[in-house]
Order: structure tokens, then C-alpha cells, then sequence
């Protein structure tokens, strides 16, 4: 038998289960369903991502082994990067605003990614993390990854996350809910579903902090008060993988309805989710309720809550930030 059966790590990242959500299921009448994403090799959505920013960089002749990738990322795109591009012959270098959970930054190092911590600063800012990535690799001539502007980012979801969603609810998905971090997921995804069917809504969950439910909604990006706890999430500008998106709908999420989300699947449905996660759930709970029952809406569960445990699973930390971990369920509908 020819051993091309088999596959290393980088054959085994997407195909993710889609689990319904039994609860909010019940509550709304309509099947909320979301992706495994913390079930990928470097347990998030965005090996995806990696994958596919890695694999057009070998086809443009852009990577060979033995090169180096440096990226700006709050963590995720981090790991997936380090993970395929060990499967590869890959190193990378990573450059992450201190602000994110010390269980990211220490699996990065602990992976073997050269990571840089520098502190949180605006895109406007020079010595913004996705900056000192661009910097850093115009110096060395190091391979940048650009997730926010390479659409190489939308193109591995427009292939992989859309056409799984269409086969596994064998074309009956009526709408897809996604935050925006870099947009990959929302805009990939988005591109194909609609295409395979245009009645298929497409809505944005957005953390307050960021810009993307103005932008959706009034078509600028003016409004952005407010501050989220959620990480890898939260845009201020329109990246090129968002460019030409449009959506149906956006919400505005607050932090709080997230975590109720978070702690209620973790203690009743066995599920142990990031703050990400809750926020697109918190978006497809209020999409059911607006439309009414009868839908079938998908989401993405991004990453685990074993990233956060010392922010959203440590009592004092939810005490600092005056989160209440007990609120019903039914809250988030009300
Ligand atoms: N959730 C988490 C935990 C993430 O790390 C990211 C990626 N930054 C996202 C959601 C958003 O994904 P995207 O970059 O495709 O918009």
C-alpha cells in the first residue's frame, strides 16, 4: 500500500465536527450549530489560516525550507504558523502584544516560535505588533505572513470552512454568524456560501471596541467605543480580506452575554470554549430570536477555554472585571 494514504499534521487541519448546541437550540427553536475549530492540530480556527497563507507562499516561490515566517498576531495565527511550519521545515518569529493570555505566549515559546512581546499599541502606532512584523521582515528578509491583508487568509476559508458547512448541514445552513479578528473567517466563508446559495444570510458579531458592526452597519468605521476582554478579535479598519464583504446583519456583543455563554456550555454541554467563541454565539442566539425558529445557523466555536484560564476561568480575574459567571442562559435572549 503506497504510503501517500497517510498524512502529516498539515493533512489534518479542518474536517472539524459541527456540534448543535443543545440549549440555546431549545430555547430559540432553531438548530444553532457550531465548528470544532479548537479541534485543529494547533486548536483554533486560524490553522486554516496558516495553512493556506503557507501553501500560496510555496506555490509563488515565496517559502523554501529552512526560511523564516515572522508574524503580528494576538496568539492564534502564532501557534498555527509554528505548527505547520514545523510539519514544513519552517521556523517562525512572533511578534504579540503582551496584553494577550500568558498560556498563548508561553505555548508559542514552548512550541519553539522566537517570540517577541511588545506592548499593545494602535495600527497607527509604529511600534503596533502587525508593524514591527512588517518591519522586522523588510530587514531580515524574512517571509511576512500578513494575515490581515493577504487573502490568501480568506481564500483557505472560501475552500475549506464554506464548503464543510454546506455538506454537513447538507445545504440547509440558512445563515453564519463570525466576529472579526483579521475577517478571514467571515469573509471565505461568506463568499462561498453565498454563492451556493444567496438567500443564505451572512451576520457579524462584534466585540464594543471595534469598528466592524459601524462599518457593516453604517458603512463607517467612526463608531467604536467601548472596550471587550476577547482576544483575537475586535477590528478598528477594513482589512483587504474584508474588502467588498457584505453582510446582512451585525450585532454588537457585550462581553458579558459572551461569558454567560462560555460558563452555561462549559457546565451543561461539556464544552470549554474562549470568549470569541461566546461572542459569535451570543451573534447567532440574536439572530434566531430577530427571524424566529425554524433556522439552521452556524458558527464558530475558534478556540479552546484552556488558553484563558487564568483570565476568564480565574475567579479574582472575574471579580476585577465585574463578570457574573451564574447568569441565566435566558439573559442573553432578554
Ligand atoms: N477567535 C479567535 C480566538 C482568534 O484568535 C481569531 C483570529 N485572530 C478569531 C476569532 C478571528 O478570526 P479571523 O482572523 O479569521 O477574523
Amino acid at each position: 500500500m503506497s504510503a501517500r494514504r497517510y498524512v502529516g499534521v498539515e493533512g489534518h487541519i479542518g474536517r472539524t465536527p459541527l456540534i448543535r448546541l443543545r440549549r440555546l437550540s431549545e430555547l430559540t427553536g432553531s438548530e444553532i450549530l457550531g465548528k470544532a475549530e479548537f479541534m485543529n492540530p494547533g486548536g483554533s480556527v486560524k490553522d486554516r489560516a496558516a495553512l493556506g497563507i503557507i501553501t500560496d507562499a510555496e506555490t509563488k516561490g515565496l517559502l523554501k525550507p529552512g526560511d523564516i515566517i515572522v508574524e503580528g498576531t494576538a496568539g492564534n495565527t502564532g501557534i498555527g504558523l509554528t505548527v505547520v511550519g514545523h510539519a514544513k521545515g519552517y521556523r517562525t518569529v512572533i511578534v504579540i502584544p503582551e496584553t494577550q493570555s500568558p498560556e498563548k505566549i508561553n505555548l508559542l515559546r514552548t512550541l519553539g516560535a522566537e517570540v517577541i512581546a511588545v506592548a499593545e499599541k494602535p495600527y497607527s502606532d509604529p511600534g503596533n505588533y502587525n508593524r514591527v512584523a512588517q518591519r522586522l521582515a523588510e530587514e531580515k528578509g524574512w517571509f511576512w505572513a500578513n494575515q490581515f491583508d493577504n487573502v490568501a487568509n480568506r481564500l483557505a476559508h472560501y475552500r475549506t470552512t464554506g464548503p464543510e458547512i454546506w455538506e454537513q448541514t447538507q445545504g440547509e445552513v440558512t445563515a453564519f454568524v463570525s466576529s472579526v479578528g483579521t475577517g478571514g473567517t467571515l469573509a471565505g466563508t461568506a463568499l462561498y456560501l453565498k454563492e451556493r446559495n444567496p438567500r443564505t444570510a451572512v451576520v457579524c458579531a462584534d466585540p464594543y471596541g471595534a469598528a466592524m458592526w459601524s462599518w457593516f452597519t453604517n458603512g463607517h468605521t467612526d463608531v467604536k467605543d467601548g472596550d471587550s476582554c476577547a482576544e483575537g478579535i475586535g477590528q478598528t479598519r477594513v482589512t483587504k480580506n474584508l474588502e467588498d464583504i457584505v453582510v446582512d446583519r451585525a450585532y454588537r456583543i457585550r462581553d458579558q452575554s459572551a461569558l454567560t455563554i462560555v460558563y452555561q456550555l462549559l457546565r451543561e454541554e461539556g464544552l470549554f470554549l474562549g470568549l470569541s467563541s461566546g461572542i459569535n454565539i451570543a451573534g447567532a442566539a440574536s439572530f434566531a430570536k430577530e427571524r424566529g425558529a425554524g433556522q439552521t445557523i452556524v458558527t464558530l466555536l475558534c478556540d479552546s477555554g484552556l488558553k484563558y484560564q487564568s483570565k476568564l476561568f480565574n475567579p479574582n480575574w472575574l471579580k476585577e472585571h465585574r463578570f457574573d459567571p451564574n447568569l441565566p442562559i435566558e439573559s442573553v435572549l432578554s
